[in-house]
């Protein structure tokens, strides 16, 4: 989903300093909820020492590896016989659930065990929840070919250019005529969509039972007079013998049809005429379609442009190279230069719609900019929408501008945002292009999946004929007449992206920052005696976020008076002493007593030094 690719922290910021490890989850799925641990480890175990069955033989095997638990980490895999075509391997921005992750990436264990089996991975565009996670595990699938589009190409090889330490990749250009022999089984082909960035492909599988269709994040725009456009390649794919659909669920809540760039397009140029001052453009640097019309109608309106924000930046600088457009020679301007034109004359692009902590949009809103401050005159047209969980910091971000007098246009005033997803409309008319005999919904959420599956049955396509994936790593096969889960599951939990970690964060990490975030850490060091097992000295204390020290003397008080009578209890007939088991219960005793005192779960943590 293109939002979410452009949420959290930017992309090229801290991860030029990633390098991928071997290191991995060991744990079969991630819950945040607590005492699940222990199951979860054994599961684990047992699914990662066994091997993968074959493709039952004459069945093609779908698995979504990631992508139906989420909008994000797609990675769908396609298989028959000893021939694996994998498709896309997208990144996911972490969660509320995942704090201080940078990174959730697909979890490759059953490829891994089968790599020898992968005869590509095809990229359907160049958006991160597609082809963010190519640096993290291209290696671990051995290296195999990408098969991506001109423009999803050179943004696979920047991304590339950020992970020196990863291996040199093998990316061949295909375009809607290519058709590529994928081993013995299997061929790609490939056909035009509609989507928010240039170069966006479908693919289609042919099988020995047929095709699989995988149109990929698309939208279908309408003109004026309310025809759907550019559908042909889906009609003439739809003569076809077309096994299966695996479709994107992204809208599939929204009823209709969705806006049109072109309207998005001629409201932004109607609002740009009008403006007088200073233009100052917040939107997602995905939108590469869209800011090339801005730039356009900079041009025609004699403004100079100024990028700013390192993906809009990258992007910006791949589109040209690519003559996605050819700007005039004195276009685009750098930032620095900004104040040596008078105001009617700059329009900027920034990211940072979302509200973003670092990026552009955010900096000048907090008077933190370094070339842009804030004048009465300029107006700020914030060409995005708002992403859920987004809300606060955007209405932050408005505030911030609105207390330095600009004037804000946002997409609830304007049609200035159109999404790049079907609508529940758009979603019908392509599965009734395509008429595939069987359907399985992916990207998005459960409840997402299950509407889009009734919305197909609503066009027909019958009960037993669909399915949708209630997780991710489930194996759905068909022989061509009947489609069904097998009994077996790949791993298809979280993968982790932190620093310069992969997969080393494990869920336990995970929920001792949950917990720290919450009720903080109260710590506890304790000299014993080694001989007699008396406490030596008062014991020192150490809170952080769970409450004031100075302020609660009382209960330290309290706390060192039962720290020492828990120790010397324990250890009165213990000879030697037993730490491990004095630090237990020290743990217990403690916990329980700061939460009487407090109503308060802090992490206890008891340090004891033997002397
Ligand atoms: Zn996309």
């Amino acid at each position: 989903m293109i939002e979410k690719t452009q949420r959290g922290r930017c992309v090229g910021g801290k991860s030029g300093l990633r390098r991928p490890s071997r290191k991995e989850g060991t744990k079969r799925s991630y819950s945040s909820k607590p005492h699940s641990q222990k199951t979860s480890r054994k599961a684990s175990r047992k699914t990662y020492s066994k091997t993968y069955s074959k493709a039952t033989a004459g069945k093609v095997r779908i698995i979504p590896i990631g992508g139906v638990e989420e909008i994000g980490r797609n990675m769908t895999v396609v298989e028959y016989g000893d021939d694996i075509v994998v498709i896309d391997a997208g990144l996911q921005f972490p969660e509320e659930e995942t704090p201080g992750i940078d990174f959730i990436i697909p979890n490759t264990k059953y490829l891994e065990a089968k790599k020898d089996k992968i005869r590509g991975l095809i990229i359907s565009h160049g958006h991160l929840d597609h082809v963010g996670a190519i640096p993290y595990l291209i290696d671990k699938l051995g290296n195999p070919t990408i098969y991506a589009t001109k423009l999803t190409k050179a943004i696979i090889m920047k991304r590339q250019e950020e992970f020196p330490h990863s291996p040199k990749i093998d990316v061949q250009e295909i375009t809607s005529e290519s058709k590529v022999k994928m081993g013995k089984n299997l061929r790609a082909k490939f056909f035009d969509i509609t989507h928010t960035i240039p170069d966006a492909i479908g693919i289609t599988i042919e099988t020995p039972l047929g095709n699989v269709v995988y149109p990929g994040d698309f939208k279908i725009e309408v003109d004026a007079k309310g025809n759907p456009e550019n559908i042909e390649p889906y009609i003439s794919l739809g003569k076809e013998k077309n096994l299966l659909l695996l479709m994107e669920s992204t809208n599939v809540e929204m009823p209709g049809f969705s806006m049109s760039e072109k309207t998005v397009r001629e409201n932004l140029e109607r609002i740009f005429k009008a403006t007088k001052g200073r233009i100052i453009v917040g939107t997602f640097s995905s939108q590469i379609e869209r800011i090339i019309e801005m730039l356009k109608i900079a041009e025609s309106l004699g403004r100079k442009v100024f990028i700013d924000g390192y993906s809009m930046k990258t992007n910006i600088e791949i589109a040209k190279e690519l003559k996605l457009f050819v700007p005039r020679k004195d276009t685009l301007v750098s930032i620095d230069k900004i104040d040596d034109y008078p105001p009617e004359k700059i329009m900027a692009i920034c990211t940072g719609a979302q509200g973003e902590k670092n990026a552009s949009m955010m900096r000048i809103a907090n008077k933190k900019h370094k070339y842009i401050k804030i004048h009465p005159n300029d107006t700020i047209v914030l060409s995005s929408s708002v992403i859920p969980g987004n809300e606060k910091s955007i209405q932050n971000l408005k505030d911030n501008l609105a207390r330095q007098g600009a004037r804000i246009i946002h997409n609830k005033v304007e049609d200035i945002h159109a999404t790049g997803h079907a609508y529940s409309e758009e979603l019908k008319m392509m599965m009734k292009m395509i008429k595939p005999k069987f359907f399985v919904p992916i990207h998005g959420h459960y409840f997402m999946l299950k509407t889009n599956a009734d919305l197909a049955e609503s066009i027909g396509i019958p009960k037993e004929n669909i399915i949708a994936p209630m997780a991710n790593g489930i194996i759905i096969e068909t022989d061509g007449n009947k489609i069904q889960p097998t009994k077996e599951t790949v791993p298809a939990n979280y993968v982790m992206v932190d620093g310069l970690g992969v997969g080393d964060v494990q869920e336990v990490v995970l929920r001792d920052r949950q917990m720290l975030s919450q009720d903080g850490i109260f710590v506890i060091i304790t000299v014993i005696d080694a001989q007699s097992g008396k406490v030596r000295n008062s014991p020192d204390i150490i809170s952080r976020g769970f409450i004031y020290l100075r302020e609660s003397q009382d209960i330290l008080k309290q706390t060192r008076y039962l720290i020492k009578k828990t120790v010397e209890e324990a250890t009165g007939k213990m000879h030697p002493v037993n730490i491990d088991y004095v630090k237990t219960l020290l743990r217990e005793r403690i916990a329980k007593f700061l939460f009487q005192k407090t109503k308060r779960r802090p992490m206890v943590l008891p340090v004891l030094i033997e002397v």
